[in-house]
């Protein structure tokens, strides 16, 4: 599986790894049955540049409750992991956002994601003035990045030609 590549609101380009990538890809909701699901996104800012790069992403765990409109995460498991992965990078790796999937071809946020999206914007701590939400719809993902200063959401360009 390729990396994706997407262009940032500021020109610069974001880069979900192949990795990041296939391990969302695993939670497409294709089936009726299957629930939504989601995680946070981990990455890196790329020195002399406004290039970022999503290596890693969490994955649903124990204490998430799943249902198939509505994903809601305990956020201390996912936290863990991220204060695993800032150490072990010597403080590289970094929170970026969250995904999480819809049961729709073409996905778009709902009234309540971008109530929350908004929330992780005034409530968390990260890098910068953006944080990214990526939805994974049943035909394509989706990529927005939101502004801490405006609360502004705003879709990514998509440089993937055959996505
Ligand atoms: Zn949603």
């Amino acid at each position: 599986m390729k990396s994706l590549i997407f262009t940032k609101s500021d020109g610069g380009k974001l880069e979900i790894s192949s990795h990041a990538l296939s391990r969302m890809l695993a939670f497409v909701q294709h089936t009726r049955c299957k629930p939504e699901a989601g995680g946070v996104l981990i990455g890196r800012f790329i020195r002399d540049s406004a290039d970022i790069v999503i290596d890693e992403v969490t994955v649903p765990m124990s204490g998430d409750r799943k249902r198939r409109f509505n994903f809601w995460r305990s956020r201390q498991p996912h936290q863990q992991v991220l204060d695993k992965s800032w150490l072990e990078s010597g403080g590289t790796s970094t929170y970026l956002g969250e995904w999480h999937t819809h049961p729709e071809n073409i996905p778009v946020p709902s009234d309540t994601d971008i109530k929350n999206w908004q929330d992780r914007l005034k409530k968390d701590i990260f890098n910068g003035d953006t944080l990214f939400f990526i939805i994974i719809g049943i035909k394509i993902l989706r990529v927005w990045d939101g502004s801490k200063t405006t609360l502004v959401f705003r879709l990514l360009n998509d440089n993937n030609s055959n996505s």
